[in-house]
């Protein structure tokens, strides 16, 4: 890069709450509360001081709450990030808070390029007393132009942290300080200008490839109360794929593991552990609907990856064609 010119910072929004304001009362059918108005533009010129932090390109890739984010939505962002990173020196994505995690975990496999691509949002409203979505953006702005988070993979910068994206999680419902990546944590922060990480992730995840549609691929939690009903009242008929959430290191009733089998004859079923930490094991319970029993009757172990991630992981590979063989293979790498 070249020093002496400023950098170049696309900014991409996709909504959230970051980019909404309180609705007055209205006459007509619209819902009372808060609701998207505010578009990359409006976000930079409510905030002068990104000027003094890059050449500011501002643009809008979506409007949505981010709980009606979908995969080619996903896909679109992904896209949107990768053009934008051929032509400037960090691109950040505003985005809401809610599913930010799929979203950074999707681009981190979909858009692995050496310009920061950076995301962040707001738990307050900017009309809200305490609004954090400006700091938030500034902060951000500040990690997606420094030189030291190139080649770090996808980022989130929110609450003066830096996390990893394939790592963070929502793990609060309102609270401002919202977001971890527990067992590990943060990598970095940012102290008023300065950019500092402390580590850098150590392992990239794999590069997968968006091809079409939206799979029909839910996330189905077990535990106590799951029985084998619950998952023919899924109506399995239509099911694209099946990612698990089990209990331990992947664990289903006894009762439940046959019907499982015979499912995954005829989709990929992944499990994930729901602990939201650790990874599911391969070689440890070898008891009917324990870990050993499941990859023995077909189903794929998430690793490291929660169901949410998995759940990302697996629609993607099913947009593209993937066949068992590959998700299984795919999945390794997690
Ligand atoms: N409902 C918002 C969303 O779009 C919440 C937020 O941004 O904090 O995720």
């Amino acid at each position: 890069m070249n020093v002496s010119r400023r950098p170049r910072l696309i900014i991409l929004s996709t909504g959230g709450t970051i980019a909404m304001t309180a609705q007055a009362a209205s006459g007509g059918a619209a819902p009372e509360g808060a609701a998207l108005r505010l578009g990359a533009a409006a976000l930079v010129a409510a905030l002068p001081q990104l000027q003094d932090v890059a050449d500011i390109f501002a643009r809008d890739v979506l409007a949505k709450p981010s709980a009606s984010l979908t995969l080619p939505d996903l896909a679109e962002i992904a896209k949107a990030a990768a053009e934008a990173a051929t032509s400037a020196d960090g691109v950040l994505i505003t985005h809401g808070t809610d599913t930010l995690e799929e979203t950074a975990f999707a681009l981190s496999v979909l858009v692995q390029v050496d310009v920061p691509i950076v995301l962040t949002a707001a738990m307050r409203r900017p009309d809200q007393p305490g609004a954090d979505g400006a700091a938030n953006l500034l902060a951000a702005a500040r990690v997606a132009v420094s030189g030291s988070a190139r080649k770090k993979g996808v980022l989130v910068v929110i609450d003066d942290e830096i996390h990893a994206g394939p790592l963070i999680r929502k793990t609060h419902s309102f609270r401002t300080h919202a977001f971890s990546s527990l067992p590990f944590g943060p990598i970095g922060y940012v102290a008023e200008d300065r950019v500092r990480f402390a580590l850098s992730p150590a392992v990239a995840p794999p590069l997968l490839t968006f091809g079409a549609g939206a799979p029909i691929v839910p996330i189905l939690e077990a535990g106590p109360g799951f029985e084998r009903e619950s998952l023919k009242a899924l109506g399995a008929g239509a099911i694209e794929g099946l990612v698990l959430s089990l209990p331990g290191a992947g664990h289903v009733a006894a009762a439940a593991a046959a019907d499982l089998g015979l499912l995954a004859e005829r989709i990929p079923v992944v499990f994930a552990s729901r602990t939201g930490a650790g990874e599911t094991l391969r070689a440890s319970y070898g008891y009917a609907g324990g870990e050993i029993d499941l990859i023995a009757r077909g189903l794929i172990p998430a690793q490291s990856l929660d169901a949410r991630k998995a759940r990302i992981a697996l629609q993607i590979l099913l947009s593209g064609g993937a066949r068992q063989p590959d998700v299984r293979a795919m999945f390794q790498s997690f």
